[in-house]
């Protein structure tokens, strides 16, 4: 068997929400909202299968959905998107990023990536033959600098993976850091892949800047989105691909021996769920924040030390104020003994792995949130 995928270990997201159903746990960890998404959105999936939305759509994905792609980025983001030579359908944005990847990297070249690094990077980038050059992100701000960025590029780099607003840190990559990578870029021309799934999730005082947008990306960007993300929909699976033509050809061949298509009802919801007007995904946004501030007050009138999170639908906890120093096995602990399941940071890291850290998705009703919280009491002596 393929050694690359005989020694990988199952997933952390799996592993733990396993975990927490073997434990009764209240799963805190794999990141997917109590919320069961917009009635409306989920109406239309029902509707377009009934009505005959049901046999293989164009391998790019459905016109009306291309369409509401470039509607969208362009009045969310500013963009000027080409639907018909610029937008393509996935089946989520993890084929998306394996497409991207496949379609940009040969055996031999250099891939600049960033660690906390989302797991399903580092594999496709292997199974591509890519050599791995890594950036290691630290706490509490996790950012980057020049010298870091000297130290990996070269003239082999031919690709960069960043993600921003970044899983698991739930930090948001601010324009000057996201100028200064363009510019690396620019210099050793290389192609980035941008995942920007968590786009919509953004707290009050940040902002999602598309890498897309910065002077001098927008031909060698490969930006990545997630249906998923943008209505609570985790399982849908819907991804979304925005690219120059001439990056575009190359990832929709890889894409069509992937998957080939995505189910066309979901595609017709999500056409219909990425016309709605701003004030849609603000709300969106609010709900999250309000649950981010619940857990993160909670946590902190616990004693917790919280890394403060700007987006998606995780914060951070240094846990070395507890006197731990191995976040595996204080998650480990957590969801046998004390029923709560949480994501150890070190899961994505490579290489250097920061094991202070355990990561918590707030993105649950406040029962749950509250319940979370009793039981993280429990678990370090407070009740
Ligand atoms: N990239 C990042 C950073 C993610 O957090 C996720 C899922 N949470 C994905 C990609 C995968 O998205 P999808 O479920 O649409 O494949
Ligand atoms: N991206 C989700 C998370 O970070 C999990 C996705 C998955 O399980 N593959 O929790």
């Amino acid at each position: 068997m393929n050694p690359l995928f005989a020694d990988l270990p199952t997933t952390i997201f799996e592993m733990m929400s396993s975990l927490a159903r073997e434990h009764q746990a209240i799963n805190l960890g794999q990141g997917f909202p109590d919320d069961p998404g917009p009635e409306d959105v989920r109406q239309k999936a029902a509707e377009a299968s009934l009505s005959g939305y049901n046999q293989y759509p164009s391998m790019m994905g459905i016109p009306e959905l291309r369409d509401a792609i470039a509607n969208h980025y362009g009045r969310f983001h500013g963009l000027t998107i080409d639907a018909q030579r610029e937008t393509m359908v996935t089946s989520g944005a993890t084929e998306a990023l394996t497409a991207a990847i496949l379609a940009t990297v040969k055996p031999g070249d250099e891939v600049v990536l960033f660690q906390p690094v989302y797991d399903s990077y580092l594999p496709m980038v292997k199974l591509a033959g890519g050599i791995p050059k890594l950036v290691t992100l630290k706490p509490p701000h996790w950012h980057f600098t020049q010298e870091d960025l000297d130290a990996v590029f070269s003239p082999k780099t031919k690709a960069v993976l960043i993600n921003t607003p970044l899983n698991p840190t739930g930090t948001v990559l601010p324009r000057p850091l996201l100028e200064m990578l363009a510019a690396y870029c620019i210099k050793f021309d290389a192609i980035c892949i941008s995942d920007e799934v968590w786009e919509h999730v953004v707290f009050e005082g940040h902002h999602h800047v598309p890498l897309m947008s910065i002077p001098g990306m927008r031909e060698r960007t490969i930006k990545v989105g997630s249906a998923g993300k943008m209505f609570s929909l985790t399982g849908w699976k819907v991804g979304l691909v925005v690219a120059a033509p001439d990056l575009l050809r190359v990832v929709s061949k890889a894409h069509q021996f992937l998957t080939f298509t995505t189910p066309p009802n979901l595609q017709v919801a999500v056409a219909y769920g990425l016309m709605k007007d701003a004030a849609y995904f603000k709300n969106m946004r609010d709900t999250f924040q309000k649950s981010r501030d619940r857990l993160t007050d909670g946590l902190r009138a616990l004693g917790f030390d919280v890394i403060p999170s700007q987006g998606t639908y995780f914060l951070n906890i240094d846990i070395s104020s507890l006197g731990a120093t191995d976040d595996f096995e204080f998650c480990k602990k957590l969801v046998v003994d004390h029923k709560v399941a949480a994501i150890p940071v070190s899961a994505f890291y490579a290489q250097n792995p920061v094991k202070n850290v355990i990561r918590l998705c707030f993105a649950k009703n406040d029962e749950t949130l509250d319940e979370g919280l009793t039981r993280l009491a429990r678990a370090i002596g407070k009740k």
